[in-house]
């Protein structure tokens, strides 16, 4: 059995990536990274470097201009501020609406674009990193479980049941992800989270925040805090 594994770049989906190898041996293993108009490439950038620590096959795909439409404070040409808060203050003035952080149904385009790669690749299987914290006060709504279940139906149905989502983490926090991480050894060193693209990760974005919280409950350092990029 075959994998296509959504790699962002971040903690999420290096774990993820982490456990797919584990479960299915990495010649079994194709990545995907997929740029969406960001202001910064430093997570396509880490994407490459995770693919090629585990020497893993890594497709890009740019669905920049599909986003061209929206000024969510990520994208490039947006001149929104990107939100110096966490995201439990952020959720709360946003009164149930996705935060301003979230790109318009990202996720279903996501989905959608890996199960075309996925079936043309021959795999039956797409892993992804959605986790609860990100569902959490519908701040990212494409990261629910139950937008995650309607998007395996889809894809399940549309794929003439060759081909499903796992998507391991979503009922998991961040913390347990990172703590699994820890377990598969994959290499935090060179993930990126931050919505800025400075030289080091800014430390106090929604992501930064959420980051930091995981390795601490875990009781050790965030290793990406340590290297200069
Ligand atoms: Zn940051």
């Amino acid at each position: 059995m075959k994998a296509l594994v959504l790699l962002s770049g971040g903690v999420d989906s290096a774990t993820c990536l982490g456990l797919a190898i584990h479960q299915f041996g990495k010649e079994n293993v194709v990545t995907l990274s997929i740029s969406y108009g960001q202001k910064h490439t430093k997570e396509t950038e880490a994407a490459k470097k995770i693919a090629a620590y585990y020497q893993v096959e890594l497709i890009y795909l740019d669905l920049a201009k599909i986003f061209k439409y929206s000024d969510c404070s990520l994208l490039t040409h947006s001149e929104q501020e990107i939100p110096k808060e966490s995201y439990v203050d952020q959720i709360e003035k946003r009164r149930g609406k996705p935060v301003s952080t979230y790109v318009p149904f990202r996720n279903g385009l996501f989905l959608s674009s890996a199960a075309s790669i996925a079936l043309s690749k021959g795999c039956s299987r797409i892993f992804y990193g959605a986790h609860s914290d990100d569902a959490a006060g519908n701040a990212y709504p494409d990261c629910s479980n139950a937008f995650n279940e309607a998007m395996n139906q889809a894809i399940y149905i549309g794929s003439g049941k060759q081909l499903q989502i796992d998507a391991p983490f979503v009922l998991w926090s961040k913390a347990k992800i990172v703590e699994k991480g820890l377990e598969l050894n994959v290499p935090y060193e060179l993930t990126w989270s931050c919505y800025e693209g400075g030289e080091k990760p800014c430390g106090k974005c929604g992501t930064c925040l959420d980051r930091a919280t995981a390795f601490e409950k875990n009781g050790v350092s965030d290793p990406a805090m340590n290297v200069r990029y």
